[in-house]
């Protein structure tokens, strides 16, 4: 028998198929594809439903396929009717034991979007911090212990009068430096 000229009620092309795969199989799509299209986003009819519920209750899930599975629906968004139904579904069950401690190793320790790297890097971190300060201080005669030390004396003496760090001029700062190893130089000389 001939084949038979048919229109895809897909996409509308003209394709020919044998009378016998048209009674088997339609014959509505010209390919697999276009018959995916067409059927999705068709709501199916309850009966179908409850049909495909029967036949898969009992069935194991392989590894695999949880995996395809899984995959397949990260990053789908629900929509707010799903999402109402899931809430309903749970409401009032109690997770398991087992459920409980596997969501806390999920989420606790270095899987926590909180985690930084553990104590030892923690400690790590002060070192590496501890070695850069040194550094940038240059020991007892860095700005900043001058600078101290200036503050402290004028506090002292200018009677409840705070002077900031800030406001300390350059030149007494090199004044106070040059003082503190004189005298540095003194005691040495003592000591001998
Ligand atoms: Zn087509």
């Amino acid at each position: 028998m001939p084949k038979i000229e048919r229109t895809c009620q897909q996409c509308g092309k003209v394709f020919c198929r044998y009378p016998a795969y048209i009674k088997k199989w339609g014959g509505k799509h010209c390919s697999n594809e276009c018959a995916y299209k067409s059927r999705k986003g068709r709501k199916q009819s309850p009966e179908i439903i409850e049909k495909r519920r029967i036949s898969l209750t009992g069935r194991i899930t392989s590894d695999e396929t949880k995996r395809k599975i899984s995959e397949a629906n990260k990053g789908r968004k629900l929509t707010k009717e799903h999402k109402q139904k899931l809430r309903i579904a749970k409401l009032g069950k109690k997770q398991s034991v087992e459920h409980k401690a596997k969501i806390k190793k999920a989420i606790s320790g270095e899987n926590n979007y909180n985690w930084m790297g553990g104590h030892e890097r923690n400690m790590e971190q002060q070192r590496v911090k501890r070695r850069e300060g040194i550094k940038t201080l240059k020991g007892r005669y860095a700005d900043y212990h001058i600078k101290n030390s200036i503050r402290r004396d004028a506090n002292r003496k200018l009677d409840g009068i705070k002077i900031s760090s800030k406001d300390i001029p350059p030149e007494l700062v090199e004044l106070k430096r040059a003082q503190l190893k004189i005298t540095r130089e003194i005691r040495k000389c003592q000591e001998k």
